[in-house]
């Protein structure tokens, strides 16, 4: 169920305490050779989508809201086509977006983001904090998430390598180029930790981390399927 797909008389009749708007954060930034620029939007539609195949045997229900893609992308911001927004933008998104809801009833924001570069998530988190709504909001860098996830993932090379890639044949395999690509075993994570801001100075000149040549629609279906629940359970101990 998809929010801008509706008419305003059926989203009025929605039941606001067993329905969950769920957003979708994404990017548009360099996913390498290989994978679009929307690579972070597909991954969280996926996450939302799998939420609400799940979410019925929780009594819940879920509707998708249109993909917030606009945030900080500085990592890549070196490469073509890259949008690179500014924290505020990404706050003063979400209190509007936040408004909005409150007026019309709504009680719980589910978030589903697979954009990790630090400045979105860090004005993301400042951004959910103020809203006058629960927050379902799972962060998969955390390690008890992140732990669900492949080894790739926890590597910390999670940047349009082997997870990323997966996920992406499973859901738009024509969108997927040529990705037997020479592996770039560099930890993102611990870049970041070292001061690095591009990918770059983190090792990866091409935009892209891990081991893409290893990516499969299987992996990438099973991987759908644990972000799905991690965000259930989440909205599930948020709405109880
Ligand atoms: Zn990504």
């Amino acid at each position: 169920m998809h929010w801008k797909l509706l008419t305003y008389l059926e989203i009025q009749a929605l039941d606001r305490a067993t329905t969950v708007p769920i957003l979708p954060v994404g990017a548009i930034e360099a996913h390498g050779p290989h994978l679009p620029l929307c690579t972070d939007d597909i991954i969280s539609e996926a996450m939302a989508e799998s939420a609400c195949r799940q979410l019925p045997e929780y009594g819940l229900r879920g509707i998708i809201l249109p993909t917030w893609s606009f945030n900080p992308a500085g990592f890549a911001r070196e490469h073509s086509g890259t949008l690179h927004f500014s924290a505020a933008t990404t706050r003063a998104m979400f209190q509007d977006l936040g408004d909005n809801l409150q007026a019309q009833g709504w009680r719980t924001l589910a978030v589903a983001n697979s954009h990790f570069d630090p400045t979105h998530l860090e004005s993301l988190k400042q951004a959910l904090q103020n809203l006058p709504l629960q927050i379902a909001f799972p962060d998969l860098t955390r390690g008890q998430n992140a732990r669900r996830l492949t080894a790739e993932f926890q590597s910390g090379a999670c940047h349009a390598g082997q997870y990323e890639t997966s996920i992406v044949l499973a859901r738009q395999p024509q969108l997927v180029k040529d990705h037997q690509l020479p592996q770039v075993p560099h930890s993102l994570v611990e870049a970041m930790r070292q001061g690095k801001s591009t990918f770059a100075e983190a090792g990866g000149p091409r935009a892209y981390f891990g081991t893409p040549a290893q990516a499969s629609p299987e992996e990438g279906r099973l991987t759908v399927e644990e972000l799905g629940r991690i965000l259930v359970e989440a909205i599930f101990s948020t709405t109880r």
